[in-house]
């Protein structure tokens, strides 16, 4: 089986001579391709061609490149159904979700159409005949380093936003699930974008350090895990590169008990189980404030209808067997060491289908408060339950974890809901909402300090239209008759009293 081609300036080219890794289906366990580990050398290939297709790509102007975009993502929506299916077979998700992934994704291209609007320049006279003007440069060549978890969407969280604001994009797909990127370069063909704009180096490691390392990258793009985020982070910042790495997540739902008990439920479940639970966005832990056994037995139940598979509505697998190994020991110590009780145990999907990688949805009653299941990140369908007294109990639980993603509360009192977002510590807040992920022209991404973001600014929205591009100020003096003219010329017009003034105005402007 050949490996993986890499996009270089426009064309797929066979990188030889290098190990490659198997990408293996999540829901049946068979090779699906390999992916070559690219190295240095290759990844330095593609940055002279990114560095030579710059200057032409940054000389057009936005309204140009918003151009190319547009065309994209109309393809990009024509294609979407084919799209889902790369995703459904490499990444495990269902259909549903798969369709989602390339919609939402395809919403940041969309966004991406109205740069020419939203990125223009201001200009102001500062002082007689001085103009200060601010106007926004693309850095150059960026990398974007992602996941597995969305195969479209978190890399459209960088790729179309970069791309339009005049940068050129270097992608290292996740080596889990490297196909639907390669099929979204043939449409960046079709849509005209020029050779070397945007290109694909596949691998892991070497090249996620020689991205960091290399010094023809301004600027560095990362999503995964918040060990690797702040690997990244910290290479990029030692070499004073702009960097935003946004990491994993654990993520506290309250349920208050004025919370509608029918909609949290379903909610809930939705956000801890769907995409078999890889979601930075997912539940992780129900803090139920006081008793609410309804709540909790809605919750069990709901949970327990979901049935494996990749149809609309069922629960797909994990992305591999380290995954899901991570998962079941969660599971089994909680249980073992920590003496937490099993509400609904998904263990048994893992015997029931041995081919592929499946867990299925389960739901820890935790009393110890040291379970490692209760405080890491799992990412898999698994919701850790703990009661509090109050709600100031919750707050410190949820301001005392490390990660800083996201958080929500069900309650119907709105001084409940406010006091909740004054409150509780994380960049995207949710209120009867279970996966509060803001949508455009709002931007993505949790807290600063916190495991879940180093580095700066925010994915999407206005956020990523900052990061990708420099603020140059242009300061700029005409001598000109208007500059230092008479009153009827467009200097300020006179009263007695002003007279001073009047001369410090024409002063100024000759400075
Ligand atoms: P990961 O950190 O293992 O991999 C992410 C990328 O880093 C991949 O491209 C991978 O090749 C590379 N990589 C892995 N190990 C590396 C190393 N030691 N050195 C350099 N590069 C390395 O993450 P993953 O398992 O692919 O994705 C799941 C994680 O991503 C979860 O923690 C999840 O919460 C997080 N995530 C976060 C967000 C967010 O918005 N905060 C969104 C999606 C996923």
């Amino acid at each position: 089986m050949q490996a993986l081609p890499n996009f270089i300036n426009g064309k797929f080219v066979p990188v030889s001579n290098r190990p490659t890794v198997d990408v293996v289906s999540p829901a049946t366990g068979e090779i699906l391709c390999k992916v070559p580990l690219s190295t240095a050398a290759d990844l330095d290939v593609a940055v002279s061609h990114a560095q030579e297709a710059f200057n032409a790509w940054s000389s057009v102007t936005i309204k140009q490149r918003a151009a190319i975009m547009f065309k994209f993502h109309s393809l990009v929506d024509k294609h979407a159904n084919e799209l889902a299916g790369i995703i459904v077979r490499e990444n495990g998700k269902n259909m549903t979700e798969a369709l989602a992934d390339v919609a939402k994704g395809n919403e940041t291209a969309e966004w991406a159409t109205s740069l020419p609007q939203l990125a223009a320049g201001k200009k102001l006279e500062v002082s007689k005949g001085i103009y200060c003007e601010e106007i926004r440069k693309p850095l150059g060549v960026v990398g974007a380093i992602v996941p597995f978890n969305f195969p479209l969407m978190v890399p459209f969280w960088t790729i179309p936003i970069a791309l339009t604001m005049g940068n050129c994009v270097i992608l290292k797909p996740s080596e889990k699930v490297p196909l639907t990127m390669q099929r979204v370069c043939e449409l960046f063909i079709e849509a005209g974008l020029p050779d070397g704009v945007f290109q694909v180096v596949h691998g892991a490691v070497e090249v996620v350090t020689s991205i960091c390392a290399h010094p023809g990258i301004s600027a560095v793009s990362f999503v995964g895990s918040s060990k690797v985020a702040e690997i990244v982070a910290t290479s990029c910042r030692q070499r004073n590169k702009r960097v935003l790495a946004l990491g994993g997540a654990k993520n506290h739902l309250v349920a208050l008990q004025d919370a509608d008990a029918g909609m949290a439920a379903r909610d809930i479940v939705a956000s801890f189980a769907g995409c078999a639970g890889q979601r930075c966005m997912a539940a992780s832990v129900l803090i139920v404030v006081g008793e609410n056994p309804a709540l909790i037995d809605q919750i069990v139940s709901a949970a327990s209808a979901l049935k494996p598979g990749q149809e609309a509505g069922q629960v797909g697998p994990v992305i591999d067997g380290i995954a899901q190994k991570r998962i079941l020991g969660y599971i089994t110590d909680a249980e073992a060491k920590y003496g937490a009780k099993i509400l609904l145990d998904g263990r048994k999907w893992s015997q029931e289908r041995p081919q592929g990688f499946w867990v299925g949805p389960t739901i820890l009653l935790h009393e110890n408060k040291t379970d490692p299941a209760l405080l890491d990140e799992i990412f898999g369908p698994v919701l850790s339950i703990i009661h509090v007294n109050s709600f100031e109990e919750a707050l410190e639980i949820e301001n005392n974890n490390p990660y800083g993603n996201a958080a929500s509360i069900y309650t119907e009192r709105g001084a409940n809901a406010e006091y909740f977002t004054k409150r509780f510590r994380a960049g995207m807040l949710g209120i009867n909402i279970g996966i509060p992920v803001p949508r455009e022209p709002f931007t993505f991404g949790g807290l600063y300090g916190t495991a879940s973001k180093f580095g700066d600014f925010d994915v999407t929205g206005d956020g990523a239209m900052e990061f990708f591009s420099n603020r140059i100020k242009i300061t700029s003096k005409w001598t000109s008759s208007y500059a230092t003219g008479p009153a009827t010329q467009g200097n300020m017009p006179k009263r007695a009293s002003q007279e001073g003034l009047q001369d410090k105005a024409n002063f100024d402007g000759r400075m």
